[in-house]
C-alpha cells in the first residue's frame, strides 16, 4: 500500500474534506506494515474500497418552528460498510454537520464496532439542524420530520441509528415514535438508546462514560497506576461527560473541572453527585453553557469564560466533547501542569498533533475509537435484548460492557506492543479493528 498515494487521490476526490481525511491518515499510517505483509488484501484492493462508504443518503428535512415559519435542514445516512454485520452508529445534531464528517465518523465507526466484538457494522448520520436555543416542541417536529425521510433506509437488519452529540434519549423517543407510526409496527431493533420501558437497555446512557472509565482503568494498572486519588478534567456536559464523571467520581478519582463551548468550571473538592445529576438538565435546557453549572451550584467551582478544561491542573484529560477538541497548544499546556494521561472519549477529540505530543513526551494515550466503544457495545448489547424479546438487569449488563472493555484492551495490547513494551493504543486498536474488518471483505468476495 502507497498511503501518500491514497491520501493524495482522496484529496483530489475530496477537496476540504479535511476530518475525514484526517481519520484516514491515522488509521492507514497506523495499519501499513501489517497491510503489507498480507498480499491478497492488496490484490482485493481492501484499503481502497475500505475507505469508500457503501452509499449516503441525502434528504431534505422540512419543519415548522415555534413562529410558525418553515425551517429546512439537511438530513444525512451515511451507510459505510457492512462487512461484519448491519450498518451501525449515532445519528449527530449540529450546525456544523457535512458528509465530511459523517463519513469521519462513520470511517471510525466501522473499526470502533469491530473492536467490541460484536457482529456490527459502520454508519452514521445526521443533519445540519443546530439544537441550540430550541424549545422541546420544535425539537420533537424536527426528529419527526428527520424520520421522515431516514425511516426508509434503516431496519433491525440493515441499519440501526443510535443518539450522538444533539442526540440523545428524547430525541430517539421522538424519532421512534414517528417510526412506529410510518412503519405500522413495534419493531424496537429499528433503534438503540431508547427508553428503559420501551426496549431500551437499562445502562445504555451511562455505557460510553462508564466503558471509558473501564478502559482507562485497564490502561493505568498496565503502566502500574491506579486511578483512585487521581484529578480529573472532562471537557463537555452531555451524555458521555456524564457518564464518564459519574463512573469517576465512583472509582475514586476527583473531577476538577467540567467545560463547554462558553468556559470552564474548575471544581476544586471534586464534583458532587448533585452537580453530576444536573448535566443532563443542562443539555436537554438546549443552551449549550457550562456556566449554568456555577450559576447552580456557586460555592461549589468557579467560571472561567473562554477557557478550556486543558488549562486546568490535572492527572488525566478526559476529552468527552468533539473532535479535534484538544490541539497540541492545550497538550503542551497539560503536560507542563503534570498531566500524564489522556483518555479520548469522543470521536478524534485529539488533533494528529496533539496525539504525536502526547505519545513523544511520555503521556499515555489511548484513542476514541477504542476507549469510547463501550456506547455502541451496549447499543449491540441492547439489539440482542429486543432480538429476544427480554431485558436483562443493569448487573448482567455491567458485566457484559466491563468484560467488552477488557477484550478491547487486550486487544491493543496485542496489536499495539512496541519492541520496548510499551503500548502504542492508536497502533493496536486501528490494526485490531482492520484486521476484523479487512478479513470479512476478503472472505465476502470482491463487491
Ligand atoms: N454515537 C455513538 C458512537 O459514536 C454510539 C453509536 C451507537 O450506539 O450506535 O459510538
Amino acid at each position: 500500500m502507497n498511503t501518500n498515494q491514497i491520501i493524495e487521490n482522496l484529496k483530489a476526490k475530496y477537496p476540504g474534506e479535511n476530518e475525514y481525511l484526517q481519520a484516514v491518515q491515522e488509521v492507514l499510517e497506523s495499519v501499513e506494515d501489517v497491510y503489507n505483509q498480507h498480499p491478497e488484501f492488496e490484490k482485493a484492493r481492501i484499503v481502497e474500497r475500505m475507505v469508500e462508504p457503501d452509499r449516503i443518503f441525502t434528504f431534505r428535512v422540512t419543519w415548522i418552528d415555534d413562529k410558525g415559519q418553515v425551517q429546512t435542514n439537511t438530513g444525512y445516512r451515511i451507510q459505510f460498510n457492512s462487512a461484519i454485520g448491519p450498518y451501525k452508529g449515532g445519528i449527530r445534531f449540529h450546525r456544523a454537520v457535512n458528509p465530511s464528517m459523517l463519513k469521519f465518523l462513520g470511517f471510525e465507526q466501522t473499526f470502533k464496532n469491530a473492536l467490541t466484538t460484536l457482529p456490527m457494522g459502520g454508519a452514521k448520520g445526521g443533519s445540519d439542524f443546530d439544537p441550540v436555543g430550541k424549545s422541546d416542541d420544535e425539537i420533537m417536529r424536527f426528529c419527526q420530520a428527520f424520520m421522515l425521510e431516514l425511516w426508509q433506509c434503516i431496519g433491525p437488519d440493515q441499519d440501526i441509528p443510535a443518539g450522538d452529540v444533539g442526540c440523545g434519549g428524547r430525541e430517539i423517543g421522538y424519532m421512534y415514535g414517528m417510526y412506529k407510526k410510518l412503519a405500522r409496527e413495534y419493531n424496537t431493533g429499528v433503534l438503540t438508546g431508547k427508553g428503559a420501558t420501551w426496549g431500551g437497555s437499562i445502562l445504555r446512557p451511562e455505557a460510553t462514560g462508564f466503558g471509558a472509565l473501564y478502559f482507562t482503568q485497564n490502561l493505568l494498572h498496565k503502566a502500574g497506576k491506579d486511578i483512585k486519588g487521581c484529578t480529573v478534567a472532562v471537557s463537555g456536559f452531555g451524555n458521555v461527560a456524564w457518564g464518564a464523571c459519574l463512573k469517576a467520581t465512583q472509582l475514586g478519582a476527583k473531577v476538577v473541572a467540567v467545560s463547554g463551548p462558553d468556559g470552564v468550571c474548575v471544581i476544586p473538592d471534586g464534583i458532587t453527585k448533585e452537580m453530576i445529576d444536573y448535566m443532563p438538565v443542562m443539555r436537554t435546557s438546549n443552551r449549550n453553557k457550562v456556566e449554568d453549572m456555577y450559576v447552580k451550584f456557586p460555592d461549589k467551582c468557579s467560571f472561567v469564560p473562554g477557557k478550556k478544561a486543558w488549562s486546568v491542573k490535572c492527572d488525566i484529560a478526559l476529552p468527552c466533547a468533539f473532535q479535534n477538541e484538544l490541539s497540541a497548544e492545550d497538550a503542551k499546556e497539560l503536560k507542563s501542569n503534570g498531566t500524564w494521561c489522556c483518555c479520548e472519549v469522543s470521536n478524534m477529540g485529539c488533533q494528529s498533533d496533539a496525539i504525536k505530543y502526547f505519545q513523544s513526551n511520555g503521556v499515555l494515550f489511548a484513542p476514541g475509537k477504542a476507549v469510547n466503544a463501550g456506547g455502541v457495545a451496549t447499543s449491540g448489547l441492547e439489539m440482542t435484548q429486543n432480538a429476544s424479546h427480554i431485558s436483562w438487569s443493569g448487573k448482567e449488563v455491567d458485566e457484559k460492557l466491563h468484560f467488552i472493555m477488557d477484550s478491547i484492551h487486550d486487544s491493543c495490547v496485542k496489536y499495539g506492543t512496541q519492541p520496548d513494551g510499551t503500548v502504542d493504543y492508536v497502533k493496536g486498536a486501528n490494526i485490531a479493528g482492520f484486521m476484523k474488518v479487512a478479513t470479512a471483505m476478503l472472505e465476502q468476495g470482491i463487491i
